[in-house]
């Protein structure tokens, strides 16, 4: 089932999480283990990320470095497979431009089409670490409002060489990112509101956010969005704070502000097991707040970790 259909049928919020594909070498147990604990609080979808290359130098015996190109967490599709063939719950793997040419995006789609997927979350992804910007492949996409495109035509049939005759079709329910802080690249809030509703113009049929620690600026996004005549379900996604370095690392990585109550009461904290309590309690204040405001769900980054998550919903749902 498609996800805007889940959020049509529910009567009152609903609970779904991401994933992360564990790192090369880990079987999948590590991934059912943390989806197990989570299954009590029914989500009807479950998002699995995309993580591309990273170029990595190794020293040669001569001394010279080799540039080498290595997938740390690979396994997207097969996970989601996984996914939906154990719990019978519907996977949204996340596609990105980066590292892809349409070629490979094509044939990705035709995958997870093969499979029985019809979600998808289109994403352009970040530079490689090695590089300040970000490069599509040479037959790539720039912006993931191309790559809706290109799931937009697949789903009229419309493949890439002209000459296949008597294509199918596919019918992928297409999720893309929402930054209520703004996405770092963008001059202004505004300006990346106008590329989201490129994307949605394109096909998009949901929006999830980027994690955000202050509802305000969620719902202040929400009426932005509303107002520049985006009527498309935009979902919030939550992530609790579970450790110090994150206070630091999150604002790094996602560019979000924390709230000044929140980083006081993480400051205080003796160690992190302390923060984690500081972190559920947040969440489930963030969480209480918006199930009142009548979102339809609520979508929590797991980031490989699921006793803070499962802390959170028992408290929720
Ligand atoms: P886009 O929508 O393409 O936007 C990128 C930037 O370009 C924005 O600043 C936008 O305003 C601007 N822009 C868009 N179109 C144009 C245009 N035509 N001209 C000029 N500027 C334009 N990353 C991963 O690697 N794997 C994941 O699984 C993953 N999952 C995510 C899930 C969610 C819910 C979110 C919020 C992010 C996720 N990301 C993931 C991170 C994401 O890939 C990065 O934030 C990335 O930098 C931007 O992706 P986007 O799809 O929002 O890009």
């Amino acid at each position: 089932m498609k996800v805007t259909e889940h959020l049509e049928n529910s009567k009152k919020t609903i609970f779904s999480f991401e994933i992360l594909p564990p790192l090369k070498g880990q079987n999948i147990q590590s991934i059912f283990d943390n989806i197990d604990s989570l299954m009590e609080f029914k989500p009807p979808f479950i998002d699995v990320t995309y993580h591309r290359e990273e170029y990595v130098y190794k020293e040669l015996d001569n001394g010279l470095l080799k540039k080498q190109v290595v997938k740390k967490r690979p396994g997207t599709v097969g996970i989601c497979a996984a996914i939906q063939n154990k719990y019978h719950v519907d996977a949204v793997p996340h596609i990105l431009c980066g590292g892809f040419t349409k070629e490979d995006t094509e044939n990705f789609l035709i995958d997870l089409d093969f499979l029985g997927i019809d979600n998808v979350m289109a994403l352009r992804g970040d530079a490689v670490k090695t590089e300040t910007y970000f490069k599509p492949e040479k037959e790539g996409h720039h912006y993931a409002s191309e790559l809706v495109t290109q799931i937009q035509e697949l789903n009229q049939g419309v493949y890439l060489d002209e000459e296949i005759q008597n294509t199918s079709e596919t019918d992928f329910c297409v999720g893309v990112a929402g930054y209520p802080e703004k996405h770092m690249e963008a001059p202004s809030l505004d300006s990346d509101i106008h590329f989201l509703k490129k994307k949605i113009a394109n096909g998009a049929s949901y929006i999830v956010t980027q994690m955000f620690y202050d509802n305000q600026k969620y719902f202040e996004f929400v009426e932005k969005c509303r107002a520049e005549g985006i009527t498309i379900p935009i979902i919030p996604g939550l992530k609790p704070i579970a450790t110090k370095k994150q206070l630091n690392l999150l604002p790094h990585r996602f560019h979000v502000d924390i709230p000044d109550t929140l980083i006081k009461e993480v400051i205080k904290c003796k160690d992190n097991k302390e923060v984690r309590e500081v972190g559920i309690e947040w969440c489930v204040n963030q969480s209480k707040e918006l199930q009142q405001a009548g979102v339809p769900i609520l979508h929590y980054y797991s980031m490989g970790k699921s006793d803070n998550i499962h802390a959170i919903a028992a408290q929720i749902f």
